[in-house]
């Protein structure tokens, strides 16, 4: 992957005759940040194919990301589906520098979870047949999970890896914490294996999943297991609307959208296998609120109806919208691999 040159929403094979012939047209630049905004993504991140199998433009000119909005390149961003695994990946992405800066302006407010993780505590218990287990949470956040643990009554090192301290973690740990990103080398930590690994909402931002899965190996113990929550590009939303539709594609921090076959190729090139698959509603979704539940189907026919004026429609009664949440989308799944 490189600095973005001139490639866009082409056809499947434009690509390479494009990067080559197109000058540097792509690369923002602003007076707060003297970095390139823009990388370009030639091949599928996950397997290294340069084979596209479909590719749809997002319809939309920027990102919002909490009180941001971000344009996208010139030529705009396209979701390629790799003919290979069938990931599907974005033409251009944020580089890490610039979504840094927009994170650290951001995140605190915006990923403050109210998640209680109950629920998925007790599903890592039962996967772990009741034993007690080391469990490292790679995108801790502010600790949620670690402390569900300890409320179900499970005992072992709790442990986070994330990109940066989020308030309270330090009350939930009872092991190391990591800072880093998963897809970069890993940085220094205990070299004491996990039992567990645990990556809610994680595996659709990586940059380089290959070193991702490199470093779930180094993390794990002989027969470990990895427990991964996702979109699920698969499932029947996506599908019905398009995934270049999709609300979870149209996010500046989402990179890349998993299936089951996309998994498991990446799973099995890095000893890893698939033991437990179910597709589930995202995590904020899973207690539904019968008032919201009403509004946001409400929202889902005006958007169905017409999805080309939605986002004039919020506008107008002074609303931001680019798709509603609709309440019953399974468009998720939890995966557990383990390693071989
Ligand atoms: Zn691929």
């Amino acid at each position: 992957m490189g600095v973005i040159t001139g490639m866009g929403l082409a056809e499947c094979g434009e690509m390479s005759s494009l990067q080559s012939t197109v000058p540097l047209v792509g690369v923002e630049r602003s007076t707060q940040s003297a970095f390139a905004r823009w990388k370009a993504n030639a091949q599928c991140p996950a397997c290294g194919s340069d084979a596209c199998a479909g590719r749809a433009g997002l319809p939309d000119r920027n990102y919002t990301f909490g009180s941001e909005h971000v344009t996208y390149p010139e030529q705009g961003i396209a979701l390629v589906e790799c003919g290979g695994c069938g990931l599907y990946y974005k033409s251009a992405l944020p580089t890490p520098q610039f979504l840094a800066s927009v994170f650290r302006r951001e995140a605190q407010t915006k990923w403050a979870s109210s998640h209680d993780f109950l629920p998925e505590a007790a599903l890592l218990r039962k996967l772990c047949g009741g034993a007690p287990f080391d469990l490292l949470d790679v995108g801790a956040g502010d600790g949620r999970l670690l402390w569900a643990c300890g409320q179900v009554g499970l005992t072992g090192r709790r442990s986070a890896f994330d990109v940066m301290h989020y308030q309270g973690i330090e009350r939930h740990l009872t092991g190391e914490f990591i800072e880093g990103f998963l897809d970069d080398p890993l940085p220094a930590w205990s070299q004491e294996r996990y039992d567990i690994v645990t990556l809610f909402d994680v595996l659709e931002h990586l940059y380089d999943p290959g070193q991702a899965f490199e470093n779930l190996r180094c993390l794990l113990r002989e027969g470990g297991l990895v427990f991964i929550e996702t979109g699920d590009s698969a499932s029947f939303w996506p599908r019905r609307i398009g995934i270049n539709h999709w609300w979870y594609a149209r996010l500046l921090e989402h990179h890349v959208f998993w299936r089951r076959r996309s998994i498991a190729q990446i799973a099995a090139a890095h000893g890893f296998r698939i033991v437990y698959w179910r597709e589930v509603r995202h995590k904020s979704r899973r207690q539904l609120i019968p008032q919201r539940t009403v509004i946001d189907s409400l929202k889902t026919g005006i958007y169905l109806a017409s999805k080309n004026h939605y986002a004039s429609i919020a506008q107008s009664i002074g609303r931001q919208g680019m798709q509603p949440w609709y309440p019953f989308a399974v468009d998720h799944f939890q995966a557990c691999l383990v390693k071989e």
